[in-house]
């Protein structure tokens, strides 16, 4: 392969902590595989902010265009959460930025790793091989629509929640295509019964449905998807939903994989693609070293599938962190009451046991 520029934007928090980790995974995936990348950096975010007032500098739009793929942290502070009011918003970084690439759709795989079924709130029967792949759309909807805002006397606020047929089209497409390669099932999740948008929504993607009849469709209303979830996750196979019902429902799912530390995902579009764990900045253990950094470390994985088509490779970083997993370590996120205390290790100390078993791994299959 040729070189391939990847852009690393750490953002804020435990972003850089964990972002290191899923750089290091993919510069040992190119030293062992022969593949020349190379990494430049840039701001998004409050980092972003503090160093040039912008929550997403022109130089940071630039380099990611120009780069293959984006392994990307997380971005916030809780100086803003705190602060409604404030005109210039880390969040506004990352939504410009996935507008500007383009970036309408955001995968989601929820997989179980075995070894964690006990980290997980819910019980191990109603968990145990649940496998759900979520196509969440991300660039329209009510995080998107105009108008939006504040009436004069400040005591009225508005969104407005908004698709057009163009937009739910090419996800649900997507979305189809990848349950051919799976379970040959979807499940369309909206609120049909009370909002336009949906009634759009669900008749554009009974449309779509006709030229995929080898996939069953099933429509589901967004409250019974937000309870048949953790009820009996293993009916879903691949989920298609819109922005606001996607972001809700798919930390829900994160409980079926234990923690929001072990959750990847990729967005993708009409350029290049952005492959970023689900959580965000986790401005409580920012700096204390002991995120969970398998996240950055999985969506590393998708970036490797997903923008070079190498599924070896990707292959090769899942199984790293199962063996890890299978070898007893732990992040504190993820351990449970039966994880013996030196078993939990820090960011750094997880992260270089999965870098060497990257090279355990891709050995044992080369031999
Ligand atoms: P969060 O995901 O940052 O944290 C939720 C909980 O999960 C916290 O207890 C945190 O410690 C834990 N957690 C998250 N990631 C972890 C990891 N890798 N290892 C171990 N534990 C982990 O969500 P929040 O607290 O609601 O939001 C914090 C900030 O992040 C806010 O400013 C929010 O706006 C922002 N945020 C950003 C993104 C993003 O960048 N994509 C996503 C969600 C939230």
């Amino acid at each position: 392969m040729s070189q391939q520029k990847i852009l690393i934007i750490p953002g804020d928090g435990i972003g850089a902590e964990v972002t290191e980790w899923g750089k290091q995974a993919l510069q040992a995936i190119g030293e062992i595989f022969g593949h020349r990348f190379t990494f430049d950096y840039a701001l998004l975010g409050h980092a972003a902010i503090e160093a040039t007032g912008s929550p997403l500098p022109e130089e940071t739009l630039a380099k990611a265009r120009e780069s293959a793929a984006i392994l990307f942290g997380a971005i916030g502070h809780p100086k803003y959460d705190n602060d409604p009011s404030a005109k210039v918003r880390p969040e506004q970084g990352l939504l410009g930025l996935r507008k500007a690439l383009g970036l309408y759709c955001n995968i989601r795989p929820i997989q179980l790793f075995d070894e964690l079924i006990g980290a997980s709130s819910l019980k191990p029967e109603v968990l145990r091989g649940a496998d759900i792949l979520f196509f969440r759309e991300l660039t329209g909807d009510v995080y998107f629509g105009q108008p939006r805002g504040r009436t004069e006397d400040g005591l009225t606020a508005y969104d407005t929640m908004i698709y057009s047929k163009y937009e739910v089209e090419r996800i649900a497409c997507k979305a189809f295509e990848a349950a051919r390669l799976r379970r040959k099932k979807v499940h369309s999740v909206d609120k049909a019964n009370v909002l336009d948008s949906s009634r759009l929504w669900r008749e554009t993607v009974n449309e779509v449905a006709k030229d995929y009849p080898d996939v069953a469709l099933h429509h589901m209303f967004i409250d019974t998807a937000a309870m048949a979830l953790i009820k009996d996750p293993r009916q879903f196979d691949v989920v298609l939903t819109g922005n606001l019902f996607g972001d809700i429902l798919t930390d829900e799912a994160s409980q079926i994989a234990g923690s929001m530390g072990m959750l990847a995902s990729a967005s993708i579009g009409d350029s290049t693609g952005f492959y970023e764990p689900i959580h965000g900045s986790a401005p409580d253990i920012a700096g204390k070293g002991i995120a969970n950094p398998m996240a950055s470390i999985l969506s590393a994985g998708m970036l490797l599938s997903y923008a070079f088509g190498l599924h070896a490779e990707a292959a090769a970083i899942q199984k790293a962190v199962a063996l890890t997993l299978k070898q007893g370590w732990r992040t504190g996120d993820i351990a449970d009451g039966n994880t013996p205390a030196d078993r939990i290790l820090g960011t750094a100390e997880i992260g270089k046991k999965i870098v060497e078993n990257i090279i355990q791994v891709t050995q044992a299959v080369a031999a």
